[in-house]
Parts: C-alpha cells; structure tokens; sequence
C-alpha cells in the first residue's frame, strides 16, 4: 500500500510539473475579450491546448509554441452561420467539392467563419448520412451542421408528382427520412416553402415533420412562403394555380404556429420585408414574434445585413411565359418580346406582370443594371435609364431587352434593392434576431456573386455598430456567436470561455470592415487577421491558410462535457 501511493504521488508530481512546464499551443496576448454574451469587452489573454480554449486571463508569464501579440485587438468567438448555402448543392459542390480550395471556403473564414449550418431552404442530399461521410472523407474549412431538406424528402416521398398535398402515408414516408437524417447526425429540418415543392405543403404536414426532431431536440429552420406581398414566383397575370399565395406575415406566422404546437426551436430565417408595397411590415413581423416569444413559444430569426436579396441578383423585368409562349428556340428573347407585345390583351398582361415585378424589386430607382450591351447603360437605374430616354419604366424594361442579349431573358443583369434600411434596422436590433450569410462558398475570379458570400459579418459590425451605432458591438458581435449557439444549443461553442472548442477569431475594431462591391464582389474584408477552426489557424496573419480543420458537427458530439472530451 505504501509503495503504491508512493507511485501514485510520484505520477500526481509529474501531471503538476508538466501541466506547469508544457508550453500552450497557442497564446493570444495582450488584447481584448468580446465572449458572445453581450457583455462589454474586457482585457485578457488567451491560451489554447488540444483545440480547446484552455485559459482566459492574466497569462502573461505562460509560454505557447505560437504567441500572437494581440494588443489593440479584440478576440471573438467564432462566427457561426445560421443559414448557410456552403453545401454547395448537388453531389460534389461547397465543401463536398473536389478542390481543396473551395473546401476551405476562402470567402466564409476571411469572415470569421467557423461553423456553418448547411442543407438550408429545403434542399438536401436525401442521405445524410453519405453527405457527412463525403465531407469527412474529404476535409473542410469550417465546422459544418447539417440539416434535412423538406423539399428533399417532399420529392422523394411523393410519387407520381408533388405538386399537391401529400397523403398521411407519404407524410409517414417523410417523417421516415427525417428520422434517418436526424439518427445521421443532423440537427434538424429545413423548409423552403418560397419553392417546388415545399409551396404544396399544409401546416399540417410540417407540424408532423417538425414534431419528428423534438425528441432529437433539433431545430427547424423555415424559409418562408413569400418573404413580401405575395411569393417570389407570383405573377399577377398567370393567377396562383391552385396555391393561395400569402404574405410574409402570413407565412411568419405561420411558424410560430409550428414552434408553438410542437415546441421545437424554430427560426424565421432571412428574415425581410421585400418589395416596396411591402416596406414597413418589420413592425407588425416584430410584434407577432416578440408576442409569441413572451408567451414562451421558441422562435428566432437570422437576418443578412444587405437591402438586396439573392433573388434580386437573378431577377428578369420580362417574365418566362413570355419566353415560353413566344419564345421559339429562345435564343432570341427580343423576338419573344416583340411577339408577345403584338397582341394588345397579351401586352396589357405583360405590362401589368413586368410592373409589379419592378415594384416588388423596390422600384425603378432600386433596379440597378449590372451588365448589359450598351455600356453606357450599366451601373445606372431602371428609372434613371426611362427619364433619360423619356419612356416609361416599363417600357424602358422592354427596351433593356430588346437592345439587349439576345440569349439572356430581360436582356440585361440586374439586381434589385428590394428591401428598405428601415426595416433592416428594426431587425437587426432585436435581441432574438441573428446574423446570417446566406452565402456559399466561392473562389475569387468567379461570375457576380451577392456582396454577402464575403462581407456579411464585418459589415453588420462595421456598419450598424461601429459607423451608425444601431446596435453594441457586443451585441453585434453576439448575434452572430453565442446567440446562434443558444439557437442551436451547442454547449461547448460560441462563446470566449475555458474549456470551449478554440473556434475563434482575432478582429481589428478600428480596421474591420467589408469590401465587397456588387460590381466587384470578390473582395476579401479588412481587420480579421487569425481565425481558428477547433484550435487550427484557417486566417494568420491576415492570409488564408487553406486548411481542413472543420468537422461535422453532431448532437453526441456537442453534448458531451469538455472535461470528458478529448
Ligand atoms: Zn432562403
């Protein structure tokens, strides 16, 4: 017995003299703390060990392998990404891509980017569990979560067709393929109801989706029905076709429902007031939710700090029937227009639908042509271009065409501002709403891309924080770390604290901010000069380092304690 505890003491002085003499991997000296709780930014230093933050304080006489000075900086949490397009889609896209560069997803960790939530606005592979061996097969950038696609396993379900309501044996099928994916290691379910076929969908069957990740207590994630007036493929002339199309109230609505009846976490993702006679719903939006919040419903909402919307980048003034009417071969969609513009009821419908889609953009003064032919044209307005020539905005719209690409419909790349900073600010300075990319993954030198894939975070620092002082920028800095970990209820992310995955990033407050232009959109952001993924620079020294340290990222995993994790 003796000589045992002899050992024993002699093993205890060992574990002491090492953890005393063993350098950290990683020591941040000398600057400042913003953890992700919202609360003021305090001055500490931080150390790393084993991937884990393994100290914040006064560290000063610590030694580290790699000390970075980091006076004058400000450590953050990692950003996590709540609505995340960096997937990619399809077999190999994103981070599933055969390029080790674009797995590195240069674009989201020069942002700050450490975990993305992935499979958003119903679209998924229908197996998770191959899309997570692909991903971990291959290595990745920033930690990935993944979610079940909706409209993936909608179609998969319905035989012969869903564009209808599905039956309870299908709606069985679908709750089939959510547990499959949720037993995979996804975190819960995403809906794209803007889109085919997720529009066919009734409360019903989402609620009997929804209710399927309670007991993996996942999330759901909903992009709504129509995010103004009426949904993105409205178009007045052509009627609903069987679907009622609703508002984005509606449709908000319509997810407290959801998160109310079936208690699950849910958020109204990318959340917006679109198309100028929808400007100023932000109030009643804000009203609905902070209502249901108070009466105990778990819902949320993520935001992207722009006043122009992804579909604004890809949106015609001419609508497809006109090309599938009159279209021929459609390689020349001026000739379609000039069929089409024949007719006298034909043109009325046409000049009605053309219209509203100018007013759904944000109007003539809000519609920016991007390319076109004529040069002369390109970085002015839709209302800027019929007061010069003195026609009307319509049918300066048919002119971009008919002077425009032969083999492009609407003859010109536009992109609409279709959402107000009114409403943008009410958002984004409510305690419940995160910061949200929903961007993909992109390479410098690629086509026109959404300013987004590259600025979102710094620019909701920069801009709403730093330069109009909207919001704290503790509280921006939360909305984007601790308050998307307590959306998905990871426990050992999201925050500056011991004993937390080192998923970090360094951030220069005075030199922070985004660069990319909608005309030149591949620009990196300023002031982030280290980024950590688990404890692995992905951005030192202000360079992107091109490395895999991401992991996906699962309910077992995270809920483990950190003491029992290695
Ligand atoms: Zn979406």
């Amino acid at each position: 017995m003796k000589s045992l505890s002899r050992v024993i003491a002699a093993v205890g002085l060992i574990i002491v003299f090492s953890a005393a003499a063993e350098p950290y991997d990683v020591l941040l000296v000398g600057g400042h703390v913003l953890d992700g709780s919202g609360a003021a930014a305090y001055r500490a230093d931080v150390a790393i060990e084993s991937g884990r933050i393994a100290a914040v304080g006064n560290l000063g006489r610590a030694r580290a392998d790699r000390v970075i000075h980091a006076e004058g900086l400000t450590i953050i949490p990692g950003v996590i990404d709540l609505h995340s397009h960096a997937d990619g889609g399809g077999e190999s896209g994103g981070l599933r891509s055969p390029d080790a560069n674009r797995r590195a997803a240069p674009n989201l960790v020069a942002q700050g980017v450490t975990t993305a939530v992935v499979n958003q606005d119903g679209r998924s592979l229908i197996d998770i569990e191959r899309q997570r061996a692909q991903l971990e097969e291959r290595g990745f950038g920033p930690n990935v979560i993944l979610m079940v696609g909706h409209n993936t396993i909608r179609r998969a379900a319905l035989a012969g067709g869903s564009e209808r309501s599905a039956t309870p044996a299908e709606i069985e099928t679908m709750v089939r393929y959510v547990r499959e994916g949720m037993n995979a290691g996804a975190w819960g379910l995403t809906a794209g109801l803007e889109y085919e076929p997720g529009i066919w969908s009734t409360t019903e069957e989402l609620i009997e989706l929804v209710r399927a990740v309670k007991p993996y207590h996942g999330l759901y994630i909903a992009h709504e029905r129509s995010s103004g007036i009426d949904p993105m493929w409205f178009v007045p002339s052509r009627g609903s076709a069987g679907v009622l199309p609703t508002t984005m109230l509606d449709s908000i609505l319509e997810t407290i429902r959801i998160a109310e009846t079936t208690g699950v976490t849910s958020v109204a993702t990318h959340i917006k007031a679109r198309g100028r006679d929808y400007w100023g719903k932000s109030g009643e939006m804000i009203a609905a939710i902070s209502a249901a919040r108070d009466r105990g419903v778990p819902i949320w909402a993520d935001q992207y700090p722009y006043d122009t919307s992804g579909s604004d980048g890809t949106m015609t003034l001419i609508p497809r029937w006109v090309a599938d009417e009159f279209g021929g071969d459609q390689t020349n969609y001026a000739l379609a227009l000039e069929a089409a513009l024949h007719d006298d009821e034909t043109a009325r419908a046409l000049a009605r639908d053309v219209m509203h889609e100018i007013l759904q953009r944000g109007g003539p003064g809000n519609i920016l042509v991007l390319d076109h032919p004529s040069r002369s044209v390109v970085g002015k307005t839709l209302g800027e271009l019929a007061a010069a020539r003195e026609v009307t905005v319509v049918e300066m719209a048919y002119l971009l065409q008919i002077e425009g690409f032969r083999d492009q419909l609407g003859g010109a790349t536009l992109r609409g501002f279709s959402l107000s900073e009114d409403d943008i600010r009410n958002f984004a300075v409510q305690p419940w709403v995160a910061t949200a990319s929903d961007a993909g993954v992109t390479l410098p030198g690629e086509a026109f891309t959404h300013a987004r894939y590259y600025g979102t975070f710094p620019r909701k620092i920069r801009k709403y924080a730093l330069d109009e002082k909207l919001v704290p920028v503790e509280q921006a800095v939360r909305s984007m770390t601790g308050l998307p970990a307590d959306i998905l209820e990871l426990d050992d992310r999201g925050y500056v604290r011991e004993g937390y995955i080192a998923d970090l990033a360094v951030i220069d407050l005075v030199a922070i901010r985004d660069r990319s232009t909608f005309f030149d959109p591949h620009q990196y952001p300023a002031g982030i000069p280290y980024v950590l993924v688990n404890g692995a620079f992905v951005v030192d020294s202000g360079e992107i380092t091109w490395a895999l340290p991401g992991k996906v990222l699962t309910r077992e995993h995270d809920r483990s304690r950190p003491d029992t994790d290695d």
